[in-house]
């Protein structure tokens, strides 16, 4: 047998889903497939070649599988929505695997209950972003979902750039517990239930935490919050839409919509068509970080303290420390991205040189890393031309390098991906798959996957006839 599933979330959480069967697609083709992932998960990978076109199209289920759509809520753009719900997704189990337990979900397999005007399809693009973009995610250490593959239904969607190709992705995620899936309980004031899902969530990420331990839960949330965040920012990784259902318990990255990475630095950059006000870009990223675990705080609140004040200071005391930890977080980051060891007191001031030296350069943000390794004893031109103006970065330098010990080149490179899933590369193999050619988007999943080699093809920036990027959400 390919699957071992396992159903906890149906057994322990009632009133927290709905059964529901995926849509059958009528002529399912397997785009891509996960080998390596198939392989790690201990799945018996020529199963999947031949029934994987079933299985992850809802044609035909996996053995064992049980699906189910589930019940959420969340702050979207700051506002809320009492129920949100897997509106075009389908659990189909826990797959108990060698690694650990996983869920496995198919997304844009078809109209649930939690649809609401939404059609519960993908189209074969944004499905293939998601796999690109959690490949690379993968590929330089960052927690994240993965796809297992990448299906086409052999039905069209409508968007609003006509018909499309639809698809399917199988989604691998060590939970799809959100902070919107406490706030959807905490809406209905469904205290038994929230407790039940308090400890079905402590059971998954922190069994070593007793249960019925709120507070323990959120300090280790907030922690692996804090990393995965200053993680995103020392790759340039714009999530673009870091609305409460969108942000996972377990840590990992998750909905991978209309993401995308920063080229210039700058700030304010912000790629989603609909994230007018800016709420999640770049430099946000960690304010949103901070307002969303104040969320979920609320969320959780009963559970710190019987008593309701106490339970507040509580929080209070929890949210105070959000930037503090994140501090420390992306100190660590930039400390290796600048190949330093060990820490001293000016690192932090150090770091943010760098970026003020960066700002209103136009010089590009994985470059400028990368290329550090070049410039450890000489002002290497490959460095200083990315900058329009490069007299802040030449003062910078020497003190950088008065706080280098041997052995920073090699440190450097393997901190500094070469390679970035660059917006003009990323589009061009979308499109193109889209009218049926696989082969760039082959060539550039090949390329993302060993980030630290160089490929000078899919290292550098935009052309500047691509112009100004915008994302969509792909819904
Ligand atoms: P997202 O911004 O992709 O995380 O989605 C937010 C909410 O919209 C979730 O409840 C999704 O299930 C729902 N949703 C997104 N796209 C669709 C669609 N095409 N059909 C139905 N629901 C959708
Ligand atoms: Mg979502």
């Amino acid at each position: 047998m390919t699957f071992h599933f396992d159903h906890s979330w149906k057994r322990s959480l009632p009133g927290t889903f709905l059964e529901h069967f995926p849509d059958p697609a009528p002529a399912p083709r397997l785009v891509v497939l996960n080998q390596a992932l198939a392989q790690d998960l201990g799945l018996d990978a020529g199963a999947l070649a031949e029934h994987g076109a079933d299985w992850f199209s809802g044609a035909a289920l996996p053995p064992g599988a049980d699906p189910i759509a589930l019940a959420y809520a969340g702050h979207q753009f700051g506002g809320f929505s009492a129920v949100l719900g897997d509106g075009r997704a389908h659990l189909l189990g826990e797959m108990v695997t060698p690694l650990g337990r996983f869920d496995l979900q198919l997304k844009g397999s078809g109209r649930t209950p939690f649809s609401r005007g939404g059609d519960g399809k993908a189209a074969i693009g944004p499905m293939l972003r998601e796999y690109l973009m959690s490949e690379y995610m993968a590929a330089v250490g960052v927690p994240t979902t993965r796809c297992l593959a990448v299906v086409t239904t052999g039905q069209e969607v409508y968007r609003d750039t006509g018909a499309l190709p639809g698809a399917v992705v199988a989604r691998v995620a060590a939970s799809h517990i959100r902070v919107g899936s406490f706030q959807f309980l905490a809406a209905r004031k469904e205290s038994e239930k929230l407790r039940a899902l308090l400890n079905f969530t402590l059971a998954r990420h922190d069994p070593d935490l007793a249960p019925g331990d709120a507070l323990g839960l959120f300090d280790r949330v907030m922690r692996r919050q804090a990393r995965l965040i200053a993680q995103w920012m020392g790759l340039g990784f714009i999530h673009g839409v870091m609305n409460t259902d969108n942000v996972a318990l377990s840590g990992e990255t998750i909905d991978y919509g209309p993401c995308a990475f920063m080229e210039s630095y700058a700030p304010g950059t912000v790629f989603s068509s609909i994230d007018r006000q800016g709420r999640y870009a770049y430099a946000n990223q960690p304010l949103i970080l901070g307002w969303n675990l104040a969320r979920l705080a609320e969320a959780l609140l009963g559970g710190f303290d019987p008593d309701p004040d106490r339970a507040v200071d509580l929080a209070n005391e929890r949210l105070d420390q959000i930037t503090p930890i994140y501090d420390v977080e992306w100190l660590r980051v930039m400390q290796g991205k600048l190949g330093l060891l060990g820490q001293e007191p000016g690192d932090m001031n150090l770091a943010r040189g760098l970026l003020t030296a960066m700002e209103g350069q136009d010089a590009d943000w994985t470059l400028t890393f990368h290329r550090l390794a070049q410039a450890t004893t000489t002002d290497a031109p490959a460095l200083t031309g990315l900058f329009a103006d490069p007299a802040g970065l030449l003062g910078w330098l020497p003190k950088w390098r008065a706080r280098l010990a041997p052995g920073a080149d090699a440190r450097l490179l393997a901190a500094n991906p070469a390679i970035i899933p660059r917006n003009h590369r990323v589009e061009q193999a979308l499109d193109a798959a889209t009218l049926g050619d696989l082969a760039p988007f082959e060539a550039l999943l090949a390329a993302i996957q060993s980030p630290f080699s160089e490929a000078e093809a899919y290292m550098l920036p935009a052309p500047a006839a691509f112009g100004r990027y915008v994302t969509f959400c792909g819904t």
